[in-house]
């Protein structure tokens, strides 16, 4: 009988054993976990200090015994395991509740183990009392216990990723003032800037002080005081460090297994380590990213779980490839829905990859039926093939399965072009009968297809201050709610009548709300010969960046 050990109690781990056991109704399973509890709801964990999630027990989805008897499994919890000897094959355990250790053979290993917050020697970070990360569930209960009990009035938020606006937002909730300091220019760095800036002005709206571009420079009066980089003086009751997770890597790099740039233990596709009786799963390996193919850590649950059975079919000889992480992700903050799924803007100048995108605004159901809502939806691709690099939306409604059906039309190889032919679900309480992915196809078709050329938020401004035309075609009392410095006012329905009064020898650019009528003039001034560009996205995407 195989003896196959595991490393992590968790998402990945526990997920392996199952699908193990399923496999080997006869393999010796052995599943380590160093804390108290096994395949908890990570995810959840935000939303039960806010209180949305009232009973503490929901979140321990399996406990010790209810998967032990399930999958027979022997799980030892508070079982540290401190050293692997590839020689041997066997590990050394050191029980935290008795401080005896003990060795243990495998046949197989599979490393779970996760990845921890990052807690960088800010100075007084030692003295500041209240200062929470957040992962599992002792450090749950250690927030709400805080809390419950000392009725914080105003916390600091360090970091302005997903579990940073999820604990603003449940923070918020539980009626504290909430401060955000995030070191970069937006926050959620899966989207882009004009994209977040949406989220930006909900943040504010929702009365927490957002602040950006500047980072903590250090903590005061024992955590009371949190000083920033820009010298911003913050007084506080509580400070949550969120900036981000480091892969538990420790036990691999001791053993000599390989890890990438950034620590992340690396594996073939087959999750397999540089030793081939080792695999390692989850948050700690580095994966390779699924758009651009270069190694990169992508921390998410999907990725865990998918990686947890099929590391369990290879060593079952079934071989299952994992083939990349897209980093599909998803948030909600406040009222909004965050998603995206791909490579965005950031990532593909990184890469130096050329890239088009498109921006609209459809709304997520039909208009004239009640609670629509509109979605800020943005695709980017490659101009000559069509490819589909990624996507991401904000809205309040209907952005998951808006992301969902573009993450599954990358995996299913589908360009652009194929968007407009998705045969999706219709009836006005859910869409339109073009979808806004339709709409999206078909935006950036035209663009494929060489039907119209297009300038985006952040060019047009540089294209007006150095003289260009930029005609807005919106009607005119749509203007008294702002416009673009410089822009001439033709509405769409005026503009067979003036084009007398353009020139022809100059690119004209046009604007309108969300890039539809300016779609239409641009080819009506194409069409009499004119050199257009349509501004993408329209007033609405340059506007949501100011
Ligand atoms: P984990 O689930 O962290 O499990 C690793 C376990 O290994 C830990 O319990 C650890 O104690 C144990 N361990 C480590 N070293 C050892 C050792 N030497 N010996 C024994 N045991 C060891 N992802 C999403 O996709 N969507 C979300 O909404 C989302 N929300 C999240 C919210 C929070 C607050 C957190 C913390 C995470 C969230 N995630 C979310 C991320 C998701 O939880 C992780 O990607 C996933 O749990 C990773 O699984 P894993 O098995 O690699 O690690």
């Amino acid at each position: 009988n195989k003896k196959i050990i595991i490393v992590g109690g968790v998402a990945g781990g526990s997920t392996a054993a199952a699908r193990l056991r399923r496999l080997d109704e006869n393999a010796n399973i052995i599943m380590f976990e160093k804390g108290e509890y096994i395949s908890f709801a990570n995810c959840g964990l935000p939303y039960y200090i806010g209180e949305t999630i009232k009973d503490r027990e929901k979140l321990l989805v399996q406990t010790v015994d209810s998967m032990s008897a399930r999958y027979n499994l022997d799980i030892r919890t508070f079982s540290e395991v401190t050293q692997i000897d590839r020689t041997n094959k066997s590990i050394k355990v050191s029980n935290l509740q008795t401080n005896e250790t003990y060795v243990e053979t495998y046949d197989e290993l599979i490393l779970s183990p996760g990845a921890r917050p990052i807690l960088p020697p800010i100075p007084g970070i030692d003295e500041a009392r209240a200062l929470f990360t957040l992962r599992n569930i002792p450090d749950t209960d250690k927030i709400k216990a805080y809390i419950d009990e000392q009725k914080p009035k105003q916390a600091v938020v360090v970091g302005g990723g997903f579990i940073g606006l999820e604990m603003a937002e449940n923070l918020h909730d539980r009626g504290i003032e909430v401060t955000l300091v995030e070191m970069s220019n937006q926050v959620m760095a899966p989207i882009d800037y004009e994209m977040a800036a949406i989220i930006h002005h909900h943040l504010v709206e929702k009365g927490v002080n957002l602040i950006l571009n500047d980072g903590v420079n250090s903590f005061k009066n024992n955590g009371k005081k949190v000083i920033t980089n820009n010298g911003r003086e913050i007084e506080t009751d509580m400070i949550l460090l969120s900036i981000g997770v480091r892969p538990e890597n420790e036990l691999a790099v001791n053993a000599g297994l390989n890890v990438g740039d950034r620590g992340g233990i690396q594996v073939n596709e087959s999750l397999q380590t540089n030793d081939p009786n080792i695999y390692a799963i989850g948050d700690a390996v580095e994966v390779k990213d699924y758009t651009n193919k270069q190694p990169t850590m992508i921390p998410l649950a999907w990725p865990a779980n998918r990686q947890g059975r099929i590391v369990a079919d290879n060593i079952y000889g079934e071989k299952v490839r994992y083939n990349g992480t897209l980093g599909t992700s998803i948030a909600k903050v406040f009222d909004y829905t965050v998603a995206a799924t791909g490579n965005n803007e950031k990532t593909l100048n990184r890469l130096d990859i050329p890239y088009q995108v498109v921006h609209i605004h459809p709304v997520s159901h039909a208009g004239y039926y009640p609670g629509a809502s509109p979605i800020a939806l943005k695709l980017v691709f490659d101009q000559e093939t069509g490819k589909i690099y990624g996507a991401q939306a904000v809205g309040t409604d209907g952005v998951d399965k808006r992301i969902d059906v573009i993450a599954t039309a990358i995996k299913g190889g589908l360009t652009v072009l194929d968007l407009p032919d998705l045969e999706l679900a219709y009836a006005p309480p859910y869409s339109s009968a073009k979808d806004p992915v339709n709409m999206a196809g078909y935006v950036a078709g035209n663009i494929v297809e060489g039907f119209i050329e297009t300038v985006q938020w952040n060019e047009i401004d540089e294209i007006v201050a150095n003289g260009g035309v930029l005609i807005d075609v919106r009607n005119q009392v749509e203007l008294e709610n702002g416009f673009i410095t410089g822009a001439k006012n033709i509405p769409l329905d005026d503009l067979r009548n003036q084009l007398d009064n353009l020139p022809k020898d100059e690119t004209i650019h046009v604007n309108c709300q969300v890039g539809l009528r300016g779609y239409i003039a641009t080819r009506i001034l194409q069409e009499n010969g004119y050199n257009v560009k349509n501004l993408d996205g329209g007033w609405k995407t340059y506007s949501s960046a100011l």
